[in-house]
């Protein structure tokens, strides 16, 4: 159970910014092929909102009805996944789109046996550096994030003189 207020968050391009007005309830990840496929990964980390209390600080997501019972919430512009929304008050939110995502911690797992076969030995990879990525070879150029910062901003995004090439 995570009960700190005033949670933050918003897509990868800045468009979309939330806050969360109460307490966040359970946080798990759910292995369905609807999550993996949703959020292009193995599975869909969500917590949960106690009476839909989620605030759009800056734009809306748009949604994708992935069934009958469910509208998934995404930024139109960037594509992050932010919402799984099933009725008025059954909102949950991508951990991984708030400001602070290592302060939200999962205590479940859905839908395990739907899970890639890999799943239970990820953590035993071969670790590797971040600048062996493919993105920082060749050109030399120095990586620009236009990524939005992990807290609300007054203007976004920053004036192209100064942040952008
Ligand atoms: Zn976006």
């Amino acid at each position: 159970m995570t009960s700190q207020k005033n949670h933050t968050g918003g897509c990868q391009c800045g468009a979309v910014r939330f806050r969360v007005t109460t307490d966040l309830g359970s946080a798990s990840i759910c292995h369905c092929r609807m999550c993996q496929k949703a959020f292009g990964g193995f599975f869909g980390p969500l917590v949960s909102v106690k009476d839909g209390g989620i605030e759009w600080t800056r734009g809306e997501p748009d949604h994708f009805a992935s069934s009958n019972f469910v509208r998934r919430g995404f930024c139109k512009n960037c594509g992050t996944p932010l919402t799984f929304e099933h009725g008025a008050d059954g909102v949950e939110i991508a951990i991984g789109a708030f400001d602070q995502p290592d302060t939200i911690i999962p205590t479940s797992q859905l839908a395990h046996d739907a899970a890639v076969p890999y799943f239970d030995e990820l953590h035993q990879l071969r670790q590797r550096d971040i600048s062996d990525g493919a993105a920082n070879k060749g050109s030399g150029e120095k990586l620009v994030s236009y990524q939005h910062p992990d807290y609300d901003t007054q203007n976004w995004p920053p004036s192209p003189s100064k942040e952008k090439p």
